[in-house]
């Protein structure tokens, strides 16, 4: 017997004319709280990452259909299995964007990054699907709404895609901001906090991130207080278990600490990036 996956949580929010739909994974049972949106205008639907574990893409995309409107195109915003993996799953017949950077390290090394995560079984695609359009830096409109695509680097990952959609003062962050759990931390910690900083001075108020409920500036400027506790813990030598039961003493109150057994052995032990 396979125990059942724990139920996603829903949030929807109006803002403005739009609507902004936030489907998250579980935070039990291993999950990381996955959070991949939709952005509904008047005609068209906009879908941001594609969750990891199969059943949870497949009722991301249950739930997309049911809104009645076409899905205009899913955006990739980085490299990471648990944004892309559920692309294969339920989104082989949409546009995909990703970032030039994003495509290459797919095509180079998706398949291995699919093979190494075997043991997942059926949770994880039977194949890759390489995103087929370049998401460039700048401004798009789609049914109306105006994009603001950003090429972010060296923050949680090496180029990281945000949209903001500056008529509704949002910012769809995704793996920039972790609400409500723990970071996957990354050797780019000092230059992470200068990018959080500056979107504490921007004129965004509403926060998508990739991990977590919806949040705001307050919740921007937690993951700087994280980042720089992070920063001190492996200034005074801690690694490894010791660094993660300092963390986890330190934010008792974050959810899915199996985010440390993903990135410690690649953030101490220089393990494969994906
Ligand atoms: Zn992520």
């Amino acid at each position: 017997m396979v125990a059942a996956l724990p139920d996603p949580i829903t949030i929807v929010r109006r803002v403005g004319d739009i609507r902004l739909h936030t489907f998250i994974s579980a935070f039990t049972q291993g999950n990381i709280a996955n959070a991949t949106h939709i952005v509904e205008s008047e005609n068209a639907l906009v879908l941001v990452d594609g969750q990891f574990l199969a059943p949870y893409a497949r009722q991301f995309r249950q739930y997309a259909d049911r809104l009645g409107k076409p899905i205009d195109r899913i955006y990739l915003s980085h490299r990471h299995p648990d944004h892309w993996f559920g692309l294969a799953s339920a989104f082989r017949d949409v546009p995909i964007y990703a970032l030039q950077e994003t495509i290459d390290f797919l095509t180079a090394d998706g398949s291995t990054s699919l093979q190494d995560h075997w043991t997942m079984g059926t949770l994880a695609p039977d194949d890759i699907i390489i995103p087929q359009h370049v998401a460039n830096a700048g401004d798009v409109d789609i049914d109306g709404v105006r994009y603001v695509l950003h090429k972010v680097t060296n923050t949680e990952i090496d180029f990281l895609l945000t949209l903001a959609l500056p008529d509704y003062l949002v910012y769809i962050a995704q793996d920039l901001i972790y609400s409500g759990n723990h970071l996957y931390l990354t050797k780019y910690m000092n230059n992470w906090i200068g990018v959080l900083q500056d979107i504490l001075h921007s004129d965004y108020e509403i926060f998508l991130p990739g991990h977590g409920f919806p949040t705001d500036k307050n919740g921007v400027a937690d993951n700087i207080q994280y980042i720089t506790v992070a920063m001190e813990a492996v200034g005074r030598g801690f690694s490894n278990e010791e660094f993660k039961k300092f963390m986890i003493g330190q934010f008792p109150e974050k959810k899915c600490p199996s985010i440390f057994n993903i990135y410690i052995p690649r953030l101490f032990d220089n393990a494969s990036e994906f």
